[in-house]
């Protein structure tokens, strides 16, 4: 298993201002899991690298139960849900359940915005496996017809059915905020006070820096080098999830087609923003509010996140404009000039 270890010596570089002045030397780990290499870097005692192991594991675990990628898996719980769309209800674990289940929560908070029910439209434009391509417009209309987070069923002993042969779930707007949450549960019961995740850009913090500050977080710019940020958010006991077209596209007759797809258009979502980023306490909420803000726009984003308490969001717009709620005009600020603040 420790080979699943990498250490890293390089300080990432999200983090602003840690220095091996201010804070003791962290364990660091990563691994490639949910398409994606995710970090920890956690502090004390407790972080040993075996207890990272562990961590990865349980994701490695998620993972194999919630994947829809055939190309990665023969069978997930999740596949077989899809495979036995129209025909038969499957029985799934509770973590597979649970997270299907906040993907309905979401869904019809969202008014389908964030869709729980997507997988017909994913499938067909296949972002980000080889086969991606524009689907004929007969072929987008079938799939959305199939699109309807109203008719998933979430029975009892963990059954979930979907009515209609053709139908599936897609979990992968949420699953790496699931994924964030439990590996935090995990160490926090281990006893880690201070640690940063960084998992493929969706960052969650425990506790503040080892020195009594708090986290300094590079929120990034939309142009898809993680490594240049627009601004930085101070933050403690919380996670900041990204949503944006860069993370996973194709282009076909010099236009680019991204991964974060209108349920009604079945289109990519085009709705004049670039980027949306939420901060909250729970980082499986903020991966599925940061896609449906995504496919909302500026105006109704602001409304929904505003509407909610303990979630903040950074909105900016093809424009280079960047939108705050008020729970962050003390800990956010902007640090390269082409950006603004607009509200
Ligand atoms: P994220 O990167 O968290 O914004 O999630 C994007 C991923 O979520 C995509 O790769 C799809 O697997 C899935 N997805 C795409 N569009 C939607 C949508 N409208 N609602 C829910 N999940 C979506
Ligand atoms: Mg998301």
């Amino acid at each position: 298993m420790a080979r699943h270890v990498i250490p890293i010596s390089l300080i990432l570089a999200l983090l602003a201002g840690c220095t091996s002045e201010s804070s003791p030397d962290p364990t660091v780990a990563q691994r490639s899991l949910l398409g994606t290499v995710l970090r920890i870097q956690a502090y004390g005692k407790p972080a040993t690298d075996r207890l990272l192991n562990e961590v990865f594991d349980r994701i490695a675990e998620i993972e194999a139960k919630m994947s829809t990628s055939t190309q990665d898996y023969d069978t997930t719980e999740l596949l077989q849900v899809n495979r036995a769309a129209g025909d038969h209800a499957v029985s799934v674990s509770p973590d597979t359940y649970h997270v299907v289940e906040r993907g309905l929560y979401f869904s019809e908070l969202t008014e389908g915005a964030f869709n729980v029910t997507i997988w017909p439209l994913v499938s067909l434009w296949g972002i980000g496996t080889e086969d991606a391509r524009v689907p004929a417009e007969e072929e987008l209309e079938r799939a959305r017809s199939l699109v309807d987070h109203g008719e998933l069923e979430l029975l009892p002993n963990n059954e979930i059915y979907l009515p209609k042969e053709g139908m599936g779930v897609d979990v992968g707007g949420i699953a790496k905020g699931y994924a964030a949450d439990e590996a935090a549960q995990m160490l926090r019961e281990a006893g880690i006070d201070h640690a940063l995740l960084d998992f493929g850009g969706n960052i969650l913090v425990i506790g503040n820096k080892p020195n009594g500050e708090a986290w300094r977080i590079g929120v990034q710019q939309p142009d898809g080098k993680r490594s240049t940020y627009l601004g930085i958010l101070e933050a403690q006991d919380q996670t900041i999830v990204t949503s944006g077209p860069y993370e996973r596209y194709f282009e076909q007759d010099g236009k680019r087609y991204h991964h974060i797809l209108n349920s009604e258009t079945g289109y990519p979502a085009e709705a004049g923003l670039t980027q949306v980023t939420i901060v909250s306490e729970r980082s499986m909420s903020a991966d599925a509010l940061s896609t449906a803000c995504y496919v909302m726009g500026l105006e109704d984003a602001l409304d929904l996140v505003e509407s909610l308490d303990g979630v903040d969001a950074i909105f900016v717009t093809d424009l280079r404009e960047v939108y705050i709620t008020e729970g962050l005009r003390a800990t956010f600020s902007i640090t390269e000039e082409e950006y603004r603040l607009a509200n």
